[in-house]
Parts: C-alpha cells; sequence; structure tokens
C-alpha cells in the first residue's frame, strides 16, 4: 500500500492520495486538504477565504488543513503571511485536523506562531530539504516531516534528514512533481537501506496515528 501526503493532482497510483485542493474547486478527490497558501494570500479577499475555509474543513474527506505557512520569498507581506497563518492554526485545532506546512526561510516564526498559539494538532511539514539544525529544532517541537522529490539527490538535506528524524516522524510525497510515489518510496528505502515493505507498513502505521485514520 502505497501513501502520498502531499500531492497537488490526483496520480491513481497510491491507495491514499492527498490532494491539495483549491477552495471552491467542484471536482473532490477521495482525500484533500485545504489550505490559503502563502504565495496567493489577497489583502482583499483574505478574510473571505478564511471564513469559506472554516466551513470547508468541516469536510469528512478533507483530512488536514493545508498548505499553509509562512514564505520569506513570497511576494506577500510577511505581517499578512502571519495573521493567516494563525487564524488556520485555530481553524485546525477547532476542527482538530493536522497542518501540512510549507515553510521557506522562517522556521523561527513557524514555530513561534504555533507555541503562542498554543498548537494541539500534529504538524507536517512538507517538501522538507533543510539543514540538520533546523530538522532537529522542529523534531524537537514534535514535528513531522514529508519528503518527496528532494530524496532523488542523494546529496540533498532532504535524504540527511531522513536518516536523522526518525522512522515515527515522517511522511513521502510527490507535491507538485510528475513521478510516481512508487519512485519516493524506492528511493528512500534506498537511502534508509530498509526494505521498501517495512516502509510501507511505517508509512501506513504514521498516517493513522497523525491522521487519526483508519486504513
Ligand atoms: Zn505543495
Amino acid at each position: 500500500m502505497f501513501i502520498n501526503t502531499h500531492t497537488h493532482k490526483q496520480l491513481y497510483d497510491a491507495k491514499i492520495e492527498l490532494v491539495n485542493l483549491d477552495l471552491g474547486n467542484r471536482e473532490k478527490p477521495n482525500y484533500y486538504s485545504y489550505g490559503l497558501h502563502p504565495w496567493f494570500i489577497e489583502k482583499d479577499t483574505h478574510l473571505a477565504c478564511l471564513q469559506e475555509l472554516r466551513i470547508a474543513v468541516h469536510e469528512k474527506r478533507c483530512l488536514a488543513v493545508g498548505e499553509c505557512g509562512l514564505d520569506k520569498l513570497s511576494k506577500v507581506d510577511f505581517e499578512l503571511q502571519q495573521e493567516v497563518f494563525v487564524a488556520q492554526i485555530k481553524i485546525a485545532n477547532e476542527v482538530k485536523k493536522p497542518l501540512i506546512i510549507h515553510c521557506v526561510k522562517a522556521f523561527n516564526e513557524l514555530v513561534n506562531c504555533l507555541n503562542l498559539n498554543d498548537n494541539k494538532v500534529p504538524v507536517i511539514v512538507h517538501g522538507f530539504n533543510n539543514n540538520e539544525n533546523i530538522a532537529r529544532i522542529l523534531v524537537n517541537e514534535g514535528m513531522h516531516f514529508s519528503f518527496g522529490k528532494a530524496l532523488l539527490g542523494y546529496d540533498s538535506n532532504a535524504a540527511k534528514a531522513i536518516k536523522n528524524v526518525g522512522r515515527k516522524n515522517f511522511f513521502l510525497e510527490t507535491d507538485d512533481a510528475e513521478i510516481s510515489i512508487k519512485y519516493i518510496y524506492r528511493k528512500a528505502s534506498e537511502i534508509l537501506g530498509i526494505d521498501e515493505e517495512i516502509i510501507k507498513e511505517q508509512m501506513k502505521a504514521n498516517f493513522q496515528e497523525v491522521f487519526n485514520f483508519k486504513l
């Protein structure tokens, strides 16, 4: 059984594909997440979008809030990004669903926002490809990671991090890459030196635990 924790379109090659869906999209995949991405926040519409999100996240097949988070390279005003992120932390805690995080060059602020708002839901930092120090801080904060195409480079930060974060703390994803999740599983298995079947079992256990979902 393959599980793809974060993709932008249904690829039909995993039992669970958590599709990052735009609000208002009528074509609903089996499982999805909703969130306001820090690239696409607009000053004039963000309050209405948050209100829409607040309602949509109750849908049973919406398993998480996100991707959402903070991005210092985004053109969107950073204050506004934080305001919208905090609102999404609150929404996730109201419905008790995990947060799928997009974070670029703002990990201190990410941790602060979560802690200052008393976050209690699981946090999954998706597309993780950052250095050991950041990985360690996030592990200490009890966060989870989702690794994707960066695993394809043997020397990448992701390939180093996956060995250090602990098997219970990570997921695998394709994000926007046009590759099969099966390929990412194979790479993870090679990097970790663990049989692919064991990775599958672990990903299943992690998914059940973090998403509170029976498989
Ligand atoms: Zn994504």
